[in-house]
């Protein structure tokens, strides 16, 4: 996970969103099978409108593994980070709107915890909450870290599951990948690169050597 800075909310979006939260949450209370579609606004669907801004938010990488680039051909993914089926209100809430790879938008099925680590909240750095195993590719909780943070990293390495589905090799692959570019290339490549926070990482320990 990469931080990021959130863009201030759309204008439109702020003026409708509780009422289209209601709207659903209404819906659902009615037949909870109801199936959750987004809202049109001036012709377009939300989430097409807000693709834009949620895919520079996080330089079009995945909020929460940082894969990249993310699936095409298919309805863009913009995942809700507290399920919309347990908030239906918060179904349009700009700060829980998150750019997500289809993968990782399973974490709904697997329970929700607010013990998750979001990407663009004040005081997230990938190297406070987790160490990358050079070894096996797989992340862990930053053993020097506080109680707390540990067990956040914890929760989200589970629930999203990093160390799962070829991510591990992945990260292996990527990051050798990055060492053997020319030195001068490897700063361009970083935003084109999934895992952007190991890469960020390497390049910090090369120049200091
Ligand atoms: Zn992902």
């Amino acid at each position: 996970m990469m931080p990021c800075e959130r863009p201030a909310c759309p204008d439109w979006l702020a003026e409708h969103c509780a009422d289209w939260g209601a709207e659903y949450a209404a819906s659902l209370a009615e037949n909870p099978k109801y199936e959750f579609a987004w809202k049109k606004w001036q012709g377009e669907r939300v989430n097409i409108r807000l693709l834009p801004l949620l895919s520079g938010m996080t330089e079009g990488h995945c909020a929460y593994c940082d894969w990249f680039p993310m699936d095409t051909g298919t309805d863009p993914t913009i995942d809700h980070f507290r399920p919309k089926k347990r908030y239906p209100r918060e179904a349009y809430v700009w700060e829980n709107l998150y750019l997500c790879c289809r993968h990782c938008q399973e974490k709904d099925n697997d329970g929700f915890d607010e013990a998750l680590l979001r990407p663009d909240e004040l005081g997230y750095q990938y190297e406070r909450f987790f160490i990358y195993n050079h070894a096996d590719g797989t992340l862990s909780p930053n053993p020097a870290a506080e109680d707390n943070d540990r067990e956040r990293a914890r929760v989200s390495i589970q629930l999203l599951k990093l160390n799962f589905r070829g991510r591990p090799a992945a990260r292996k692959r990527e990051l050798q990948r990055f060492r053997d570019l020319d030195r001068d290339a490897r700063r361009e490549w970083i935003p084109l690169s999934p895992f952007r926070y190991l890469l960020w990482e390497e390049l910090v320990l090369t120049e200091e050597m």
